[in-house]
């Protein structure tokens, strides 16, 4: 399984372990006294790998509060995470939002910090379907797809 530092968004993988911290693959999360990069000894949380489809007409108040939203011109698309109210605090975050193509191959990925908007903006890569994906640390992966026009 895979777990993320709650203080510096290091990702560890159980099955793969660390090279460059010397931790053997298969070492559990639980054998690490703390987080091999930043030090920190307040826990990982689990990286949830399943992607929760979402579409505009989703009222279930946990989807609703991960629903992106996009705002398209010609030369951006900007992502904001409904409304921007998800909170962004250590222990529950947005850790990231992913901008997928049509293919389902992964553009670009922006990665947000503690208190940070949940708002982001990709470039335009003159793509006409899209995929947005935002990962919570507490949550699953949630992910939407919009058609672009021009
Ligand atoms: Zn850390
Ligand atoms: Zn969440």
């Amino acid at each position: 399984m895979k777990y993320i530092c709650t203080n510096c968004s290091y990702v560890y993988d159980e099955s793969s372990g660390d090279e460059v911290e010397e931790i053997e693959a298969g070492t559990k999360i639980d054998s690490l006294d703390c987080c091999p990069v930043c030090l920190e000894t307040d826990g990982f949380f689990q990286l949830k790998e399943e992607v929760i489809y979402l579409d505009e007409n989703t009222v279930d108040k946990v989807e609703l509060e991960h629903l992106p939203e996009i705002n398209h011109d010609w030369i951006s698309i900007e992502v904001t995470v409904w409304n921007n109210s998800h909170p962004m605090e250590k222990e529950h975050r947005i850790l990231s939002i992913w901008l997928f193509d049509e293919y389902w191959d992964l553009v670009e990925e922006k990665f947000l910090w503690i208190d940070d908007d949940t708002v982001v903006v990709f470039d335009d890569y003159d793509l006409d379907e899209i995929e947005i994906r935002v990962r919570c640390s507490k949550h699953w992966i949630f992910g939407k797809k919009f058609e672009l026009t021009y």
